[in-house]
């Protein structure tokens, strides 16, 4: 369980092309005064459950430049939670070029053991036209560092910023693959009301990726992350209805990272099926996916099952979730007719 609290574009020093102040500082960004922070910290632990591996998180802004006093402040609120041992630790976004080997030794000093860094991108052409105001090799540098300082690091990226081109996102994603943190976060690029980008939008100098366009990429990204051992855990933007309100244009869909594994376990289950010898044709072939899995296994409205069954209408298609699947992982067996239904 994460508390997250957001800090509005605090620390800031000025504002990338796609930042809506609204949508980055999250549902009901506040005045962080102790007595809310506690109230929030301690409704969550109530009606949270799992406490021992809550953590705290201040989001929606830029942690490491914010006032000393400011950083301070909220980590000697959190402290206590972490000391009492009903909070785990604390995690804090930041930019990349705001790290160095002094504010991460505070850090550590303070309970933080995460750390989520915005990099965007690798390529130095996309960071300047987004206008991050730092380099890749900025990326580099902070990602090596908080590594080597023991944080659990993670890394933000985008794709279909101004002048990206797909290779300058596989770049990026190699890039990110060899750094290897230890999770991701990617998102597509949305066009969002009182942003620059939202400008060039309407002037017609920035064309947002198409949702079949975007999908492929963060599909692309979550393979070879996976394959990397680095755990991508989030694709697009969290749905809230300061995202809905502010959006103007882009990729979005409510449940992109739905959709991009339904896909993914489409294109694998077509891969076993036609791998099945000669011979087994009037079978019943039994997939197995953990259950976490199940519902982007079957499809939206069952879709992935009706177009298999389709593809292969002599065989008789099921799918059976298993505690023993680890997740993103698919197999196939044929049963003997008759047996449990899946
Ligand atoms: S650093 Fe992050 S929060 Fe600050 S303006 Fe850029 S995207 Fe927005």
């Amino acid at each position: 369980m994460i508390i997250s609290f957001f800090l509005r574009n605090r620390g800031c020093r000025h504002r990338c092309i796609f930042c809506s102040e609204r949508v980055t500082g999250g549902e009901g960004a506040q005045d962080l005064t102790e007595d809310f922070f506690r109230e929030t910290v301690e409704k969550h632990l109530r009606t949270g459950g799992g406490k021992k591996d809550a953590e705290i998180a201040f989001y929606g802004g830029n942690f490491l430049e914010m006032e000393d006093s400011l950083q301070s402040r909220l980590l000697r609120f959190a402290g206590p939670y972490v000391a009492g041992g009903q909070v785990r630790s604390v995690r804090v976004a930041t930019r990349p070029d705001s790290i160095t080997e002094e504010r991460l030794r505070f850090l550590s000093e303070n309970h933080v053991e995460t750390i989520e860094i915005g990099a965007q991108s690798l390529v130095d052409a996309v960071l300047e036209n987004a206008r991050r105001g730092h380099t890749a090799g900025d990326v580099r540098k902070a990602v090596r560092l908080s590594l080597a300082h023991g944080f659990r690091t993670g890394v933000h990226l985008m794709t279909g910023l101004p002048g990206e081109r797909e290779e300058d996102f596989l770049r990026t994603v190699g890039e990110v693959e060899k750094l290897r943190p230890h999770t991701v976060r990617v998102h597509p690029v949305l066009v969002f009301r009182n942003t620059a980008l939202a400008e060039a939008f309407r002037s017609g100098t920035y064309v947002p990726l198409s949702l079949e366009e975007a999908a492929g990429r963060c599909s692309l990204a979550m393979e070879r992350f996976e394959r990397a051992g680095i755990s991508v855990i989030r694709v697009g933007l969290q749905e809230t209805e300061a995202l809905k309100e502010e959006l103007i244009a882009g990729p979005h869909h409510p449940a992109l990272r739905h959709v991009i594994e339904s896909a993914r376990f489409l294109e694998r289950a077509k891969g076993l099926l036609a791998d099945l010898p000669p011979g087994t044709e009037g079978g019943k072939a039994v997939f197995r996916v953990s259950p976490a899995d199940g519902s982007s296994f079957r499809g939206v409205r069952k879709e992935n099952l009706k177009i298999l069954q389709k593809l292969f209408p002599l065989l008789n298609i099921g799918v059976r979730e298993d505690e023993a699947m680890k997740r993103g992982s698919l197999s196939l067996a044929l049963e003997a007719p008759g047996s449990e239904d899946a």
